[in-house]
């Protein structure tokens, strides 16, 4: 309560169930989405409504902390942003400082004790902290942490960077955070929140994406921050500029400054936010992401072009891909696969005689489009390959009579470890099977995938993305608990 000697007021329910992933797991998951904003009276609604913009970039959890200047309020709790937040716990976050996360978990499990902002007093005050990406060295960090006598309360990452400006020796909650930034590695864009200061801060090779925008109130601009523009768009926010990588912004009464406290590293920004993580409506690296997939799609119909009387996407990642590739190959694109929006969770069983109901949940097709038809179904990317194999089925038993397939990025054969959720090596079809082999397993006529020169060709051409899930080059040395834990699970 305010007046107490405790400062931070956490209102988490003190369990939570997350939903359930289905078919969603035959994909690569972005992890985290962040949100944040200093001097807006209704800081806690303009979050909640910035974390909707993002919640295609994770449904499991969502949480918002906001500060008065005095004290900091938290809540957090499993599901979509819409199940985790009433009106009325929203009433109980006051102030014009917040921040707030929507999580896919990676690092940690599924569990409310992991869902984010992470918020803590100590002797400095009280602090939060929200994270989109994956500490590589996190293991050992905490390894270290907790034999000097740090108890953790989560099994998230993040924690340890609490820890870290917790302990550490700088005065200042900036140079603190710096000093925490410097035991490190890996993928951050993080959010830090305390009774009167906000710090924004990407990684030294800005592998996840984060921008900075400014919303009119009657007084005065507010500062925003987000992982995409798409959620400025929302709230009426003008998108400034990218968050540049190994960039720190401090957010504060003084106004808003930005330092560069890390080591200089060459950009590695995750390529994959392009293919299929981001929203196509926002802008990342100068790029619209909707553009960048349409080249992506023009350039796979260069490398793959096949005699087809329709292009159809698979929705919704597919579709400015499969514009593209039916605009360069002069063939109509139609809109075959309708996606159900309301797919919830679902309580009963398949039974046998429904056949691809997992796919048939989120897809249907639409059989006057699709018979007799010589059809190229365009995906962004195969993960294990069995959603590609029930749409291949899908689309042929609704009278396809060639089933050709391409897919708009290279093939995945690596596992991420920069916050997204990826199976291990050996459950990526692409590490062990060949472009045939995986044609054959799919039951497509043909398959063929964008190649990763023409992928970077398609983007721009300088080769400034990480690129490790195509290419197994990886841009972060491992440590060895990593490379252990990779032997553990058959990488
Ligand atoms: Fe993105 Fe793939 Fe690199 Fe992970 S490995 S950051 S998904 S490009």
């Amino acid at each position: 309560m305010p007046g107490s000697k405790h400062r931070l007021i956490v209102q988490d329910p003190p369990h939570g169930e997350p939903p359930p992933r289905g078919e969603e797991s035959d994909r690569f998951h972005d992890a985290c989405g962040v949100f944040g904003i200093l001097g807006h009276p209704e800081a806690a609604n303009m979050t909640y409504l910035g974390l909707h913009a993002l919640q295609h970039r994770g449904q499991e959890s969502a949480g918002i902390v906001t500060s008065d200047g005095e004290h900091l309020y938290a809540h957090r709790a499993m599901g979509l942003v819409h199940d985790a937040f009433t009106q009325a716990q929203l009433a109980k976050l006051p102030g014009g400082l917040a921040i707030g996360h929507v999580r896919y978990s990676t690092a940690g499990g599924s569990h409310i004790k992991n869902a984010q902002p992470l918020a803590v007093d100590y002797v400095h005050g009280s602090l939060a902290v929200c994270h989109n990406g994956n500490l590589t060295n996190a293991e050992d960090v905490r390894d270290e942490l907790e034999a000097r006598g740090s108890i953790f309360t989560s099994d998230v990452d993040t924690e340890v960077l609490v820890h870290l400006v917790a302990t550490s020796r700088e005065a200042a909650l900036e140079d603190r955070v710096a000093d925490a930034l410097s035991h490190v590695r890996g993928a951050y864009s993080l959010l830090f929140l305390s009774e009167d200061t906000m710090i924004a801060v990407r990684d030294p090779m800005g592998i996840r994406p984060l921008c900075l925008g400014l919303l009119a109130t009657a007084t005065k601009d507010a500062s925003v921050v987000a992982s995409e523009p798409c959620a400025f768009d929302l709230i009426g926010a003008t998108f400034v500029r990218d968050i540049d990588p190994g960039e720190m912004v401090i957010f504060d009464r003084s106004g808003m400054r930005s330092i560069r406290p890390m080591p200089k590293a060459d950009e590695h920004a995750c390529i994959f936010e392009y293919v299929y993580f981001a929203r196509p409506d926002s802008k990342i690296g100068g790029r619209s992401v909707y553009e960048v997939r349409k080249a992506f799609g023009r350039r796979l119909a260069i490398e793959h072009p096949s005699d087809a009387d329709v292009v159809i996407p698979v929705p919704d990642s597919g579709v400015p891909a499969a514009i593209g590739y039916a605009g360069e190959m002069k063939v109509p694109f139609e809109n075959a696969l309708i996606r159900s929006h309301y797919v919830g969770r679902t309580f009963i069983e398949p039974q046998e005689s429904i056949r691809h109901f997992g796919v048939r949940l989120k897809l249907n097709p639409v059989e006057s489009v699709l018979r007799g038809k010589r059809v190229i179904v365009i995906d962004d990317s195969i993960v294990r390959g069995t959603t590609s194999r029930k749409i291949v089925k899908m689309v042929r038993n609704a009278g396809a009579k060639e089933v050709h397939m391409r897919i708009a990025s290279p093939p995945t054969q690596w596992p991420c470890y920069y916050g997204i959720d990826t199976p291990t090596r050996r459950e990526l079809i692409a590490s062990s099977h060949s472009v045939d082999e995986i044609a054959r397993y799919v039951t497509a006529d043909s398959l063929g995938y964008l190649s990763l020169e023409g992928m970077l060709t398609a983007i721009g051409g300088k080769n400034t993305f990480c690129h490790a899930c195509f290419s197994g080059q990886y841009a972060i040395a491992f440590t060895p608990t990593h490379r252990r834990q990779m032997r553990l699970v058959g990488v």
